[in-house]
């Protein structure tokens, strides 16, 4: 492992380092890991990197400056807007826990990005996703399942492509040829090398998806609806996030509840934002300190200054922080009440009964981000777990 150490060509924020951070990951392969600190000097931070591979000094320095520029170009910060503030609730525990959850083989991992959960995180897996399909039916959501597949075509309908592109995991088969899948199981036989896949697979029509709501907008694309849809599924969620994977936090394979709405656009505003008090009651029933806030999705760098600004300015997306006690005051993004006004109803073609396009919106839950930031605040020791949840789980 080697180390790079610069000064930033740009003054960062403290706001936006973690943002940046996360992004710089994605600069080169074999980043392991990113550290800002002050310098005295100037008010432009000291950038330390490891590294392992094939790369010269001045060409990864290179690398991770220009995405540096990239990203402060143009880059507007909007004031946040608090909507709930529980960040008052002093957490049980303090302490970094991930550790003691595999130790105690709650948690399982294959490798960074994929984790079995087990014993109690199992359990409380099914809490809160049954609290958020409790959630869902007193908003009158009906329950649809949705395959993990989906259409690239469906992608790049809602221009996840251009946003995330970082974030893709392809899904894709073998060519449909006996010959060429013969020679190749008899290569494997031979020398268990998967890479040759490359000669034999087919173009790739299929990635596993990033998210749930995307799902619904492909079956009511073209439809015009004779009343608004609301509806809730649940399913694997994938997203690649380079050395930014660690704990519960960032899975490359997660699971994620969403309760989607589709009608006309100041509605299902309306019922998103409807959707946080419910979900405020919960936090409060289990004393976790968290809050609400206007927030950004981590597009990709070149599109990241405009986008953010529109998302924080326009208020379309806000989420709810659960305290991660052992990182500070810092916490995990949970929950988050999206609302993307007509953006997805115009490219699905879908229209309202007054034949204006659709709006949407959803509400979504990082479940394997519940359960970590709960034993983050309430420790193992299920003596000290909240009555609500000990009658409930
Ligand atoms: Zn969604």
């Amino acid at each position: 492992m080697a180390t790079l150490e610069f000064v930033s060509p740009k003054k960062i924020k403290p706001t936006l380092r973690k943002t940046l951070e996360d992004k710089l990951y994605y600069a080169h392969k074999g980043l392991k890991n990113i550290e800002f600190t002050d310098s005295e000097a100037n008010r432009k931070p000291l950038i330390k990197v490891e590294y392992e591979g094939e790369i010269s000094e001045v060409d990864l320095q290179e690398k991770i400056v220009e995405l540096i520029k990239k990203f402060a170009r143009g880059f507007m910060e909007v004031e946040k807007e608090i909507l709930y503030d529980r960040r008052d609730q002093i957490p049980f525990n303090q302490k970094e826990i991930y550790p003691a959850l595999i130790k105690k083989g709650w948690i399982h991992e294959y490798e960074t990005g994929r984790v079995a959960l087990d014993g109690p995180s199992m359990r409380l897996y099914n809490f809160f996703d049954g609290q958020f399909l409790k959630i869902a039916a007193a908003m009158e959501a009906k329950p649809i399942r949705f395959p993990v597949l989906i259409g690239v075509d469906t992608l790049k309908t809602a221009d996840y492509f251009a946003s995330f592109p970082h974030h893709i995991t392809l899904a894709t088969h073998l060519v449909e040829d006996a010959n060429k899948i013969q020679a190749s199981a008899e290569k494997f036989a031979q020398d268990q090398d998967p890479g040759h896949f490359s000669e034999i697979e087919e173009a790739t029509e299929h990635v596993c998806s990033p998210a749930v709501c995307f799902h619904l907008y492909q079956l009511l694309s073209g439809k015009k609806l004779d009343q608004l849809i609301r509806r809730t599924a649940i399913s694997n969620c994938f997203r690649y996030e380079s050395g930014n994977m660690n704990t519960l936090e960032r899975l490359w394979d997660f699971n994620m509840r969403e309760i989607i709405f589709v009608g006309e656009s100041d509605k299902v505003d309306q019922l998103r934002r409807d959707a946080m008090v419910p979900v405020m009651e919960l936090v409060d029933k289990l004393k976790l300190k968290s809050h609400i806030e206007t927030a950004s999705d981590p597009f990709f760098v070149n599109n990241y200054a405009g986008q953010t600004f529109y998302q924080l300015s326009h208020r379309t997306k806000y989420e709810l922080l659960l305290n991660i006690p052992s990182r500070g005051e810092e916490g995990t993004a949970a929950a988050s009440f999206n609302w993307h006004q007509n953006f997805f109803g115009s490219k699905f073609k879908i229209t309202t009964s007054q034949n204006q396009e659709a709006g949407t919106a959803c509400t979504a839950f990082g479940i394997e981000r519940w359960v970590y930031a709960f034993l983050s605040q309430y420790g193992l020791e299920k003596a000290n777990w909240p009555q609500y949840l000990t009658d409930n789980w």
